[in-house]
């Protein structure tokens, strides 16, 4: 974890991600690699156990092919000593493979269990497989001499009894083969469910451990990254003072309501307003209390607007009021109201007045033209003695 704290967050989550991703792909393989190994264990001992049979088939043929070498006519005994010649032959190198021959010729690494088993001698299994395999010799040489058949026959009697040992023992060896590969299956099977379920539990961890935390962080860090902007953005676009709009969210806005008021042929109204003296105010009572002064102007100009309506600090002492869906009669009257209230009251506790410039427009002028002669009110009604709202005709 302290090889983590050095790391950036992008490093940090990739290589978080990358480990889990890594780990769920080693043990997707092993089950796949396990699979392929319950497989070819199959295919090997199927194998063997088809080399074993055919070792089992060998021995009852001998036995077969030497009482038809006795019974037959004269050439079908020879037919049969040529077959028997060649079973035994074959019986002995099947032996030769399965017991003494190296492992890779039956696809098996040394030491493989199965062959193991196949290969143990505690039963003598090899001593009675060599005394088969020399009594079928010696009759073979007897039937083809023509030799005694009541001695023929004894032999063939004890070539029966020691086959019948001799299958007793291939065939316990092959179940003995059959229960070593159901047990190995067995456990594979049990090895390859265990690695899916670890796989899939891994899969869950991952999800719940790493990528659920993760994405909670993106969408947390988003969250926050947005009200940040939105707070960024309100405060770009707010004075800090007042709290009233400033100069950049009036430039958006004017133009915003002029297209507004064009499309929706109503009317716009634009109320300045300049606090008469202010300079004095600072002079005489200081910049704090000026602030002061410009904070409940602002708070006097909002209450007497409407909702709808925005206020503006365009600079010092320099307020805007817009008014949508309003003309000029009804701003020159709320601008009145307003001149009214601050006359007769004050401004925190000082005889402040204040003076208006209004106008109208339908939008069908420039925006600068509209303030243009909103200010030239505002000009006139200091010009004209202050404490006075006037109002800017739009000229013909
Ligand atoms: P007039 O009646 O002609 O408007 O006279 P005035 O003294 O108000 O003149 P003017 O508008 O030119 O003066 C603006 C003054 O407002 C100048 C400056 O000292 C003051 N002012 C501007 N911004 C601030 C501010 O943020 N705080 C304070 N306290 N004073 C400010
Ligand atoms: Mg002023
Ligand atoms: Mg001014």
């Amino acid at each position: 974890m302290d090889l983590l704290a050095g790391m950036t967050l992008h490093k940090r989550l990739t290589l978080r991600y990358t480990l889990a991703l890594g780990i769920v792909a080693v043990l997707t393989l092993a089950s796949y690699g396990l699979m392929e190994h319950s497989v070819a264990t199959e295919v090997l001992g199927a194998r063997l156990l088809n080399v074993a049979g055919r070792q089992r088939m060998l021995c009852q043929r001998v036995d077969i092919l030497t009482m038809r070498a006795l019974h037959g006519a004269a050439s079908e005994r020879q037919a049969g000593l040529i077959e028997l010649d060649q079973a035994l032959r074959e019986l002995s190198q099947g032996h030769e493979l399965l017991v003494h021959g190296p492992a890779q010729a039956l696809g098996m690494a040394e030491g493989n269990s199965a062959l193991a088993v196949l290969r143990s001698d505690t039963d003598g299994f090899e001593a009675l497989f060599h005394g088969f395999v020399a009594q079928a010799g010696e009759l073979r040489q007897d039937l083809a001499s023509g030799r005694d058949e009541a001695e023929v026959l004894r032999a063939m009697l004890g070539i029966s009894r020691t086959g019948d040992a001799l299958l007793e023992r291939l065939d316990s060896r092959m179940e003995a083969l059959q229960r070593l590969g159901e047990a190995t299956l067995e456990r594979l099977r049990w090895l390859v469910l265990g690695l899916l379920g670890a796989t899939l539990a891994g899969l869950a961890l991952t999800g719940r451990l790493l990528f659920r935390p993760m994405v909670a962080k993106v969408v947390r860090d988003r969250e926050q990254l947005e009200s940040l902007n939105r707070s960024l953005e309100t405060q770009a676009g707010t004075d800090k003072l007042t709290g009233a709009f400033n100069r950049r969210t009036w430039d958006v806005e004017i133009r915003r309501e002029f297209s507004r008021t064009r499309r929706q042929q109503g009317r716009l109204c634009l109320v300045m307003a300049d606090l008469d003296h202010f300079k004095r105010v600072n002079d005489e009572h200081g910049h704090q209390r000026g602030d002061r002064v410009l904070q409940e102007f602002t708070q006097r100009l909002r209450q007497a607007v409407r909702a709808s309506d925005t206020l503006f600090r365009l600079g010092g002492e320099e307020f805007a009021v817009l008014l949508p869906g309003t003309d000029i009669e009804s701003g020159r009257l709320t601008a009145e109201k307003l001149r009214e209230r601050v006359a007769g009251t004050g401004l925190d506790g000082l005889p402040i007045t204040a003076s208006f410039g209004v106008a109208e427009t339908d939008g069908n002028e420039s925006p600068d033209e509209f303030f243009r002669r909103a200010d030239q009110a505002l000009y006139v009604a200091k010009a004209k003695g202050r404490n006075r709202v006037e109002t800017g005709a739009r000229q013909a």
